[in-house]
């Protein structure tokens, strides 16, 4: 028998999740945010079902490669912008615009052989501090693009937002200030928020919205999941009981005997582990759904397996469904068990996990 192990993925789910974002900012174009692997979702299959988004962001020349080897003729943004000379003839083989963070790369397009110009999103770091020009430093940036004959004459305007998931927070609010204060008077559209931004600032919609996260379902507001927001869960993880046993009150189970059996009790195991993507580092009592009711893990989470409280389903056999998240268990639920935020574990999927659409 195959290993029952699957994520499925909803792509009318997709499509709800960019209307619930087109509803929310209503004035602003959408660039879906597909880097990594469409947040480990599959870049294809999400991007064929976001096609009414109006571009697609990713983090590498490779992502945009298989876009256009997918059909897709959408406007592509390299988020992480350009690295080397040779990135440039490929940019504009694929017709794709990029980021630019840096004076190197300003130096790289001025070498540029002539060729179709080159449509560019200048960064200011606003506060982030990890890519981006420096505010002082965007106005002189801005010049030497504009006059560059490599470079389109319609430059975008962006920055990134370090806390939009912390409504009302003050660096937010500052960061909003001095992009506006560093570019003011700049022609050109401009692109600030994040899906968390998409959710919580609209102040910051401008005119081109950046969601990631939200298309998948996936909300990095603490304390919530997507559904708080109108968002459907994209991704389905399941499982099944591969083997359902009963342990001796006082028996301790798997690696480093970490839980003991208060009583004589049903444990479950189902054909999961860190070895498909699920996280090791969750505690006893991590919800999982066995035939849809909720379940909680016991012992550690091992590559193949993981072991199941089964007091509360004294019948649930061999071969009954096991969701670890999904439709009835955000994925938020799981993250916050593992001390991360929902995009981890979605993104961490294993090859060997079936993949299937629906
Ligand atoms: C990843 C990324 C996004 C999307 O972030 P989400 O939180 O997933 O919405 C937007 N803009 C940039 C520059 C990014 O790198």
């Amino acid at each position: 028998m195959a290993r029952p192990t699957s994520a499925t993925i909803h792509t009318d789910a997709l499509r709800h999740n960019l209307s619930q974002v087109r509803h929310r900012a209503p004035n602003s174009r959408v660039m879906a945010v597909v880097k990594a692997d469409g947040y480990g979702h599959g870049l294809e299959r999400v991007a064929r079902a976001l096609s009414g988004a109006d571009a697609f962001g990713v983090a590498a020349l490779s992502d945009a490669e298989r876009l256009r080897a997918a059909g897709l003729s959408q406007p592509i943004v390299l988020l992480s912008g350009f690295d080397e000379v040779q990135d440039i003839p490929q940019l504009r083989r694929l017709n794709v615009e990029t980021v630019i963070h840096h004076s190197s790369q300003l130096a790289m397009l001025e070498q540029a052989l002539p060729g179709d110009p080159v449509r560019c999103w200048l960064k200011v770091d606003s506060g982030m501090h990890r890519l981006g020009f420096a505010p002082e430093d965007v106005r002189d940036a801005h010049a030497r693009l504009r006059a560059m004959p490599a470079v389109a004459d319609d430059i975008v305007l962006m920055n990134h937002l370090a806390s939009s998931d912390a409504f009302g927070s003050q660096q937010t609010q500052e960061q909003l200030r001095i992009f506006a204060e560093a570019t003011a008077g700049l022609p050109g559209v401009r692109s600030l928020a994040n899906s968390a931004a998409v959710l919580g600032w609209p102040e910051s919609h401008l005119d081109w919205v950046r969601p990631g996260g939200a298309l998948y379902g996936i909300s990095v507001v603490e304390g919530t999941s997507g559904l708080d927001f109108g968002l459907r869960p994209v991704m389905t993880l399941a499982t099944r009981l591969i083997a359902v046993n009963r342990v001796r009150k006082g028996e301790r189970i798997g690696y480093s005997a970490t839980w003991e059996c208060p009583e004589d009790m049903p444990v479950g195991v189902a054909a999961i582990g860190y070895g498909d993507g699920y996280p090791r580092n969750v505690p006893a009592g991590t919800p999982v759904l066995v035939n849809g009711a909720p379940a909680g893990i016991v012992g550690r989470v091992s590559m193949d397996l993981m072991t199941i409280d089964l007091r509360s389903q004294p019948d649930a056999r061999t071969g009954d469904p096991v969701v670890l998240w999904g439709e009835g268990l955000p994925v938020e639920v799981i993250a916050a068990a593992a001390d991360t935020i929902g995009y981890e574990p979605v993104c961490s999927i294993t090859r060997r996990v079936r993949f299937i659409e629906a």
